[in-house]
């Protein structure tokens, strides 16, 4: 494994908000950070996870490592109306598109709101890490929401860098980790269900119904 280089927050911040996507992808973040001594909560805010039962299941995983690694967890509670609110008419938007925008901008404005009226002076996300993401998309939807707040900052460290895509894996491994098989929403699960079946191979089940469409 790479070894990590040392961390620091930039322009003398020194209480960081990490929003969670998810175990998986905020393994890694979360150590190389316990790794710097920088201080950090982690707050968990995904109205977009489709149905309630994967969201349970990604939340306990989160707070259990959390409670592993001494980190304090904010659960910032589910919120799915306002997300299928905010997504309206971007039902058939591919990923990477508006809608996902949208869904990282609606995450991130209530990771900054919290941030502002608790005392950070900074925050970030795990969900630049993962592979399947725009990762300028994600930054700038972090900036444009720290932005709102004049003493907020989001950290546009990209976490995939010096080894961290790979120790992202193994990490996962060695704690074995609920390995999530779509991005998150219904429409994600639909399409990667879409394409599971194109290519002959069994959709994923959420329960009866499996374009998650519950
Ligand atoms: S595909 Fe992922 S990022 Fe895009 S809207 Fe759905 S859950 Fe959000």
């Amino acid at each position: 494994m790479q070894e990590r280089v040392k961390l620091e927050l930039p322009e003398g911040k020194s209480n960081l908000l990490l929003h969670s996507c998810c175990a998986p992808c905020s393994g890694e973040v979360m150590e190389a950070m316990v790794e710097s001594g920088i201080r950090f909560s982690l707050f968990f805010y995904n109205p977009n996870i489709h149905p309630r039962r994967e969201y349970e299941l990604r939340k306990e995983e989160n707070v259990d490592f959390c409670k592993k690694m001494d980190i304090p967890f904010i659960d910032a509670d589910y919120d799915m109306d306002n997300w299928f609110a905010r997504v309206k008419g971007m039902e058939n938007e591919p990923e990477r598109g508006i809608r996902c925008t949208e869904c990282f901008e609606m995450r991130f404005e209530r990771t900054a709101l919290y941030a502002a009226e608790h005392g950070f002076d900074i925050i970030s996300s795990s969900l630049g890490i993962s592979r399947w993401k725009d990762f300028n998309q994600v930054t700038g939807a972090g900036v444009k929401a720290a932005s709102r707040y004049p003493e907020l900052k989001y950290w546009e460290y990209n976490w995939r860098k010096g080894g961290g895509a790979s120790r992202m894996i193994e990490i996962s491994k060695r704690e074995n980790f609920y390995q999530q098989e779509y991005c998150g929403c219904a429409y994600s699960l639909r399409d990667t269900n879409l394409v599971r079946i194109s290519n002959g191979r069994e959709p994923i089940r959420m329960g009866e119904k499996f374009y998650g469409m519950e």
